[in-house]
């Protein structure tokens, strides 16, 4: 059992504060609003160009989804357009901790989705074409090797999908580790740093507005996760986006009952560097209904639809406080973003309940390994569960790249490599027109491959 890094919490990590500046600098190449693991990894490969970049962070570096999530790197069952992202972001993840000097927990221990019958594995089957396309050694795993694949557990699988290459890493380490590289290449990472807004002159992007004082820039690039839409809007931006809460639990180490990532109906589980499991419910999602659900509700309908057996609908608190928050603000007061330094939601007790169950019917083994830890995060999603990556057509100079859609921790990096690259105009051989804003809008039929 693998125990060596017993106190290593997950919310411990997300209020470890990274060294500030003594001073705000008043100008910059470009400058980026978020600090998860999309902002970081495009400050990282920027600094490293020697591009003058600064990162602001409300709160602090991976203390949202970057460091809430599962931790599967993962290119199983992705979307074809993010393919070339995920392949390269892997061959990054394999390089990171030498290239970084930090340890982020990556091992390539396999990714598994296990199908109860014919019918589901006849639709993971669907994806091998993709799979062969890109050259990954993605296959169908019978009954026999699935159980040698997860050996401590009791279900009678069918078979399912699997992909020896994919991996896993700890999110509240890797995010971190990675600003840290960036700030020693020269980036200037603020943390309790919000940016309220933007000021144009001549319609372009001329300065950043943050809590602290403003920035001048020709660049701007918004990585806000959860918090894109609400910041576009106060430009007159519509993106479509909305919130999924998550709830996850961290089991105390325990005997391996399996290496890698499974994930079924029941569970998603990957066994931690720390020899404990990060484990969540293989169904149960929260959304609770707010102003912005009707909004775009159109738009999500496809999305809805595909996750309606698991995703739970609620109104309440949540409408009334989105409906009260301001929409537009004057840059000399606070804003929506110092508000809420870092969105902490309760995790589900209903999810809890049903994680404890479920764990200890598929691997009795755990029956008595303790819960230590649970949390929750919330997802960002995009109508058709994919990232939306551009230069805005309206505000030239003003850049998004957000709506990962509960896979973004993996393709992190590999997407931080292109979107250097698109704001400074190099080529990385990674082409995002699939990505645009407009695809949304221009009549593009909306079809998500897969859930969140
Ligand atoms: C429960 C859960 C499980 C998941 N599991 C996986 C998984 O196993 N594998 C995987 O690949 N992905 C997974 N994901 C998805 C993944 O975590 C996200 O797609 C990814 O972290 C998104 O990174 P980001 O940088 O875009 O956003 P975030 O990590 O949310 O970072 C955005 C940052 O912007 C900051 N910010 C917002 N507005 C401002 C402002 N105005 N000024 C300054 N800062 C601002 C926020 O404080 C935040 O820190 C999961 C997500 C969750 C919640």
């Amino acid at each position: 059992m693998n125990t060596t890094v017993p106190n290593d919490t997950v919310s411990a990590t997300w209020t470890r504060p990274l060294e500030q500046p003594e001073r705000m600098p008043s100008s910059a190449d470009v400058v980026i609003i978020g600090g998860g693991i999309v902002g970081v990894c495009t400050a990282w490969f920027l600094a490293r160009q020697g591009v003058d970049v600064v990162l602001c962070e409300k709160g602090h570096i991976a203390g949202e989804q970057s460091g809430r999530n599962w931790g599967w790197v993962r290119k199983q069952g992705r979307d074809v357009r993010e393919m070339p992202m995920i392949v390269e972001s892997l061959k990054i993840w394999e390089s990171l901790a030498d290239d970084i000097g930090a340890d982020v927990g990556f091992v390539q221990t396999g990714c598994l989705f296990a199908a109860s019958g014919d019918a589901e594995l006849d639709d993971f089957s669907s994806w091998l074409p993709v799979a062969k396309e890109y050259g990954i050694d993605t296959r169908i795993v019978d009954a026999n090797e699935l159980a040698r694949l997860v050996p401590g557990s009791t279900i009678d699988w069918r078979g399912g999908l699997y992909t020896a290459s994919d991996g896993r890493a700890e999110p509240h380490r890797a995010t971190p580790a990675i600003a840290r590289a960036a700030a020693r290449h020269g980036a200037t990472i603020l943390t309790a740093c919000a940016v309220r807004g933007i000021e144009t002159e001549g319609g372009r992007v001329a300065t950043v507005v943050t809590e602290h004082g403003a920035i001048r820039t020709s660049t701007v690039l918004c990585a806000a996760g959860a918090w894109s839409s609400l910041f576009c809007r106060s430009l007159g931006i519509a993106l479509p986006q909305l919130k999924v809460r998550g709830t996850v639990v961290r089991t105390a180490p325990a005997e391996k009952v399996l290496d890698g990532n499974v994930f079924d109906a029941r569970l998603g589980i990957r066994r931690r560097q720390d020899g404990g499991y990060t484990v969540a419910h293989g169904t149960i999602l929260d959304h609770s209904i707010t102003p912005t659900t009707l909004r775009f509700a159109f738009k999500f309908l496809p999305a809805l639809w595909q996750e309606h057996k698991g995703l739970r609908l609620s109104i309440g608190r949540d409408f009334i406080d989105e409906w009260r928050t301001p929409k537009a603000w004057a840059l000399d007061g606070t804003s929506p973003f110092e508000a809420e330094r870092v969105l902490n939601p309760a995790p589900n007790p209903l999810a809890v309940k049903g994680i404890r169950e479920n764990l200890d019917t598929v691997f009795p083994a755990l029956r008595e390994t303790e819960i230590v830890e649970t949390w929750a995060g919330m997802v960002e999603t995009s109508p058709d569960v994919v990232p939306i990556i551009e230069e805005t057509e309206t505000i030239p100079g003003f850049h998004i790249a957000t709506g990962f859609s509960g896979h973004g921790f993996g393709i992190g990096p590999g997407a931080g490599k292109a979107i250097a690259g698109m704001l400074t105009g190099n080529d990385t051989g990674i082409d995002l027109s699939a990505f645009r804003l407009q695809r949304f809008f221009d009549g593009t039929p909306i079809r998500p491959q897969h859930s969140v």
